[in-house]
C-alpha cells in the first residue's frame, strides 16, 4: 500500500496545507479517505484531478467532507465527460448532506456518487479489507483500517481516546493518528486527543510507526506535539506533511 498526504489541516485550511484527505494505493486501484477543505487542489497537485477509484468519508464534519460537494463540478460538467458515478462510503445522512451543501435548488448527486452507509465491520472496497469502527466524537465518526497483502494501515479519524480506536490499530504497521490538542491545556471531553494520547494509543496497540496528523496551525505547536507523543511512544514518530508518500 502507498499512502498520499493530501492535507493535513486541523479544524480549518492552514497556511501550510489542506484539510484531510488521504489517498492510499494498491494494486491501481485508488481509495480517497476524507476530501476535506481545499484537498482537491491537492488532489491535482500530487495525484491528479481523476486519480479517485473511491472515497471513504470518516464523518460529515466540513474539514473532512466539504470538497466532495466541489467535486460534483469536477465529474458532472467535465468536457470529456460526466463521469460515471464513484462508490462513495460514508455515515448516514451523507448523500442529502452533500447535495444541500452542492447546492439547495439543484437536488440530488446520486448521478454523481453511488452512496454505501458505513456501520463497524469488514468489508472490502477494490483490493482493500477495511475495518471500521465508531470512534469518540460529537457526530458518527469512523476510525479506519486497511489491510493489503499482510500490511496494515490504520487512520484514527478525529476522536478522543476509546477502545474501538485501540482495537482498530492492534499491531498496525503504520498508525496514522490525529492530534489536536496540547496536553498542558484544558481541552473539551470526547472530542480530539493529544500528542501524549496518540503515543498512549500507539503503545499500547504496539503498532510499527506512529505518523501525526490533524495538527490545527493556529492554535498549536508541532515541536510540543512531537515532544508529547515521543514520551509516550518508544517507536518512530512523525508529523505528517501535504505530500508526504509512505509506502506500508
Ligand atoms: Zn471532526
Amino acid at each position: 500500500m502507498r499512502l498520499t498526504v493530501l492535507g493535513c489541516a486541523g479544524s480549518f485550511p492552514g497556511p501550510e496545507s489542506a484539510c484531510s484527505a488521504y489517498l492510499v494505493e494498491a494494486e491501481g486501484f485508488r481509495l480517497l479517505i476524507d476530501f476535506g477543505s481545499g484537498s482537491l487542489s491537492a488532489l491535482q497537485r500530487y495525484a491528479g484531478l481523476h486519480s479517485i477509484d473511491a472515497i471513504l468519508l470518516t464523518h460529515l464534519h466540513c474539514d473532512h467532507m466539504l470538497d466532495a460537494c466541489t467535486y460534483v463540478v469536477v465529474r458532472r460538467y467535465a468536457p470529456d465527460g460526466p463521469y460515471p458515478p464513484l462508490p462513495v462510503y460514508a455515515p448516514a445522512g451523507a448523500p442529502e448532506r452533500i447535495a444541500t451543501a452542492y447546492s439547495a435548488d439543484e437536488g440530488s448527486v446520486e448521478d454523481v456518487y453511488t452512496f454505501y452507509g458505513l456501520q463497524p465491520g469488514s468489508f472490502p472496497i477494490g483490493p482493500f479489507t477495511v475495518t471500521v469502527d465508531q470512534v469518540n466524537h460529537p457526530v458518527e465518526t469512523y476510525g479506519v483500517r486497511l489491510e493489503h497483502g499482510g500490511r496494515s494501515l490504520v487512520y484514527s479519524s478525529d476522536t478522543a481516546p476509546c477502545e474501538a480506536l485501540l482495537r482498530l490499530a492492534q499491531g498496525a504497521d503504520l498508525f496514522l493518528c490525529e492530534a489536536s490538542y496540547l496536553d498542558a491545556v484544558e481541552n473539551p471531553p470526547d472530542l480530539h486527543l493529544t500528542g501524549r494520547e496518540a503515543g498512549e494509543i500507539a503503545t499500547k496497540a504496539g503498532v510499527g510507526k506512529l505518523l501525526l496528523t490533524h495538527l490545527v496551525a493556529a492554535w498549536g505547536s508541532e515541536s510540543l506535539t512531537h515532544e508529547e507523543a515521543t514520551s509516550t511512544f518508544a517507536g518512530p514518530v512523525e508529523i505528517v506533511r501535504p505530500g508526504a508518500r509512505y509506502d506500508v
